[in-house]
């Protein structure tokens, strides 16, 4: 689409805006209009939070999820159920499975899954921490990784390197569907997936 006629400030939003998923020309150009015709106060109020979400949001220096400062606010809640730890591969899943409401343990995440084409070896996932964690005390380690070829064989790694470190190890439900990522399952089939666990023997 051209942007002939176009001030270069506004064609540059428009380009901007048109680089974020889901959004085409037309709803970028949309998008870009309807900031303008609002207040420059309501802008600049978007552009700082936008600003302020790569200056505040970082990762939790214990379980690898979203966090504002060292601590998440999952790791930071004395009710949660530190002996259940729940590991999974993005911190996008934390938030998945949160919003199912039904998880009363931790989080691990790993940032990634196991791949060794691409590079992704067990030293590139956050596992030294899982190792000190698991050494401080855990009475079941529940693998949520996705899925996936991957997926499973990062499960299986981190069975065989906990077995007998843990008491117990268990890994989701195949309600997931083959190839499923966390992300596109909705709450209702993750939960299941957990509460049917089964123990890894
Ligand atoms: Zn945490």
């Amino acid at each position: 689409m051209g942007h002939a006629g176009m001030p270069p400030a506004l064609a540059a939003a428009i380009e901007a805006l048109g680089t974020l998923p889901g959004i085409g020309p037309k709803s970028a150009m949309r998008l870009a209009l309807h900031l303008l015709q609002r207040s420059q106060d309501e802008a600049r109020a978007l552009a700082r939070m936008l600003e302020e979400l790569h200056e505040k949001v970082g990762f939790c220096d214990q379980c690898g999820a979203f966090a504002e400062g060292s601590c998440c606010s999952i790791c930071a809640d004395e009710r949660r159920d530190g002996g259940l730890i729940c590991v999974v591969e993005q911190p996008v899943d934390v938030l998945i499975m949160e919003r199912g409401g039904g998880f009363a343990g931790r989080y691990h995440v790993l940032h990634g899954r196991l791949s060794p084409i691409d590079g992704m070896m067990p030293e590139s996932l956050r596992i030294g921490t899982l190792d000190r964690r698991i050494e401080q005390g855990a009475r079941e380690l529940i693998l949520a990784t996705s899925a996936t070829v991957d997926g499973e064989a990062t499960a299986h790694y981190l069975a065989r390197r906990f077995h007998g470190r843990v008491p117990r190890i268990s890994r989701i439900a195949r309600g997931v569907p083959e190839g499923g990522e966390l992300e596109y399952l909705d709450e209702y089939t993750l939960q299941r997936a957990i509460d049917q666990r089964v123990v890894w023997e």
